[in-house]
């Protein structure tokens, strides 16, 4: 990792250590010597699984909800809303937070035309009255427990207590929030939630994505990707779809196995470690660098984005400052990695299994010098 400071970790993780050792083994001695037979005899065809309950154990989901079938975040989503709306057949809107990841909101606008279904966007102050008010009318609610520009929360327990109060079909966006916070899935009653294998949890670039079913749904949920890894007899080759059981119905093709070896290797340390703990320090780093820049440079304080209280925000805090792009890039040639949201937002994220307290009060003496100095 060099000398650097890595405070992206909302973005992109650095590798965790031994990931080329762990990749040259499966090249050296699954995939040279076994080829194709390598897929049933090293456990390959399981990993979307084995991959999906350890990501499991970091959301609070029970074993058999979660698989990585080596799609991106944004087909992932896809194949959720689908299942949600015909879930809800009936229904004719979808609703979605105005703030939401751009892909989030493209890929509701894309299911509503295939499906004859209206998009309600909604501010965040407004989501929960419009739950009230449409519910009726709505068939499924994307929605994120972390905003990805300021990190403001939204708690999952009650929105999702919202959505089945009027019987909407809930799906989640945990990309920011996966590695990082107490998520909870099952005690929340989710019922569909999504996210990116490439952020806090470390997977690579491009890491697939997971999706959860809760289990009282997997009986009735129908994705509309349904590939041949998600057929019930894949090898039977038969010319109909019989989906799996449970949720290996929601695989879809051939995965991108080095790609999952990496997630998996990646996931290691983090499941290890224990979300209660990964949370418990984010939170200690996130308070501990503002109080650190409130010292060097108290008017800087009044710069930031997100929600003062530790209780309120997700694993990054974010600030309002003028000309972002260039803030980060001075930042970097000091050698903390932050990213900005051009024109004028920084996000500085605290990934607890590689970022010290040290990393962090160095951190803020660059932030606040670099920032005093283009006053
Ligand atoms: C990062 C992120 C994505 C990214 O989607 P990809 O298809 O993996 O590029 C989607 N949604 C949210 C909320 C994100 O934070």
């Amino acid at each position: 990792m060099g000398d650097y400071v890595h405070l992206n970790g909302n973005s992109l993780g650095p590798p965790h250590t031994g990931l080329l050792r762990e990749l040259e083994r499966v090249v050296d001695r699954q995939w040279a010597p076994r080829q194709v037979q390598a897929w049933f005899a090293e456990g390959w065809l399981d990993l979307p699984r084995t991959v999906g309950d350890a990501i499991g154990e970091l959301l609070g989901a029970g074993p058999g909800q979660v698989v990585v079938a080596g799609e991106t975040t944004s087909t992932t989503l896809f194949n959720a809303v689908v299942a949600a709306c015909r879930l809800r057949g009936d229904r004719p809107l979808l609703l979605i937070e105005a703030d939401a990841f751009p892909t989030d909101l493209y890929i509701a606008q894309s299911v509503a035309r295939l499906l004859g279904r209206r998009v309600l966007v909604e501010s965040s102050a407004g989501f929960d009255s419009a739950l009230e008010t449409h519910g009726s009318r709505i068939a499924a609610a994307i929605v994120a427990p972390v905003d990805f520009r300021t990190g403001e929360l939204r708690e999952i327990g009650p929105t999702t207590d919202r959505c089945h109060a009027a019987g909407v079909v809930s799906v989640w966006d945990l990309s920011h929030a996966a590695g990082v916070l107490r998520i909870d899935l099952d005690d929340n009653r989710v019922d569909l939630a999504v996210g990116c294998g490439y952020k806090y949890l470390g997977g690579g670039p491009g890491a697939p994505a997971y999706l959860y079913v809760a289990e009282r749904l997997q009986a009735t949920v129908d994705l509309p990707l349904s590939g041949w890894h998600g057929h019930a007899k894949p090898f039977d080759m038969s010319p109909d779809f019989v989906p799996a059981a449970g949720v290996d119905r929601a695989r879809t093709g051939t995965p991108p196995l080095l790609s999952l070896v990496a997630l998996h290797h990646a996931l290691g340390p983090l499941t290890r470690a224990g979300i209660e703990t990964l949370s418990r320090r984010n939170r200690s780093l996130s308070d501990f660098f503002l109080a650190c820049v409130e010292e060097h440079s108290p008017h800087l304080i009044g710069r930031l984005a997100s929600p003062g209280d530790v209780d309120r925000r997700g694993g990054h805090v974010a600030f309002d400052v003028p000309d972002a792009a260039k803030v980060e890039h001075e930042l970097a040639e000091r050698g903390v990695l932050i990213d900005s949201r051009p024109p004028d937002l920084i996000r500085i994220a605290f990934a607890p299994l590689y970022v010290s307290h040290v990393q962090v009060w160095h951190a803020a003496r660059e932030f606040a010098h670099v920032l005093e100095r283009s006053r």
